[in-house]
């Protein structure tokens, strides 16, 4: 119930058998980090660093950033705080940056593309993420990676800012790539050597999976994460992770009834929604067993379309 929820929600979420699930928050702002932290949150999940970018004449510099990431640091109260780099582009131009037009904004340039146009707000960006990693737990995620050699150079780019510092690598420091395209997902096994973390951005997964655009209400029933092809890619990616590397679910899927269940038995460790859904997301995770949501999904993973996969996990996880 949402009382027993709101009860339990700044203890640790643990399934059935044992299991611990980071339960994070997903934050577009200063805001939504007092309400992380007043939800429960175990960490920040995903930060959309967008918000610093948008609506203004120049960029943010090194300092205004090193500002506010420390200020939602400061409003988590010491939690991990995981740092998207800039995810702009494509249907989001900065005025101050312009990117060559596409005539498709979600397939042009956008997200880490654009970062490596870009190598002076890269580099700026990443080197104010180093500052506060040296103050707090940090991990720096990458958006949009299509392909290893992208994921290759913004590690050069994270390595430049480290050594640009002079302070080491910082001990809390983890490195994340988004995996939003199914590309990216098919290729995890190659991926996985540069990275501590996975995080399964399904709104972009699903979109770029089925080819219908986030948004487009045309094509919203298309676009479902319950689509086993989406699901078969959480698979693939989860088990290219192996023991090592942390898989984490961002995306809205995370919080959608049922979903927590199948994606801790796909294999995610860490499940990162909107702040108001931590508490809830947490009593979810404290009723799944991953024993028995591993033989569900090998089950859902066979389904011929989303409607049968919603059906069978939400039936099965009343
Ligand atoms: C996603 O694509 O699922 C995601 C979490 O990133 P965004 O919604 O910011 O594109
Ligand atoms: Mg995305």
């Amino acid at each position: 119930t949402a009382s027993a929820a709101a009860a339990q929600a700044h203890r640790p979420a643990r399934t059935r058998d044992g299991v611990q699930i980071e339960v994070g928050a997903n934050l577009g702002g200063l805001a939504d980090a007092t309400a992380a932290a007043a939800a429960g949150a175990d960490l920040a999940g995903l930060v959309r660093t967008e918000f610093l970018f948008l609506d203004r004449d120049a960029a943010p510099d090194v300092d205004e950033q090193v500002t506010a990431y420390r200020a939602l640091a400061d409003a988590l109260g010491g939690r991990r705080l995981t740092l998207r780099t800039l995810d702009v582009g494509g249907d989001k131009p900065l005025p101050y940056a312009p990117v060559p037009p596409g005539d498709n904004p979600f397939l042009g340039v956008r997200g880490l593309r654009f970062s490596l146009l870009r190598p002076d707000l890269f580099a700026a960006q990443l080197t104010a993420i180093v500052r506060v990693a040296h103050e707090t737990p940090v991990s720096v995620l990458f958006p949009m990676v299509s392909t290893v050699d992208e994921l290759r150079a913004a590690r050069e780019a994270l390595d430049d800012a480290v050594r640009g510092i002079g302070r080491g690598i910082p001990a809390g420091l983890r490195v994340g790539a988004m995996i939003e395209v199914p590309a990216a997902a098919l290729k995890a096994s190659a991926l996985a050597p540069l990275v501590d973390v996975f995080s399964i951005g399904t709104n972009d997964l699903t979109q770029y999976t089925l080819a219908a655009a986030r948004g487009d209400g045309g094509v919203a029933s298309l676009g479902d994460p319950w689509d086993p092809a989406v699901l078969r890619l959480v698979d693939v990616v989860c088990r290219a992770a192996g023991e090592r590397v942390t898989v984490s679910v961002c995306g809205e899927f995370a919080s959608a009834p049922g979903a927590a269940s199948v994606l801790v038995g796909l294999g995610a460790r860490e499940l990162s929604v909107v702040p108001a859904q931590v508490p809830g997301v947490k009593q979810a995770v404290r009723e799944t067993s991953v024993a028995d949501a591993a033989t569900l999904v090998a089950d859902l993973l066979t389904r011929p379309g989303a409607a049968e996969a919603r059906a069978a996990a939400t039936v099965r996880s009343m």
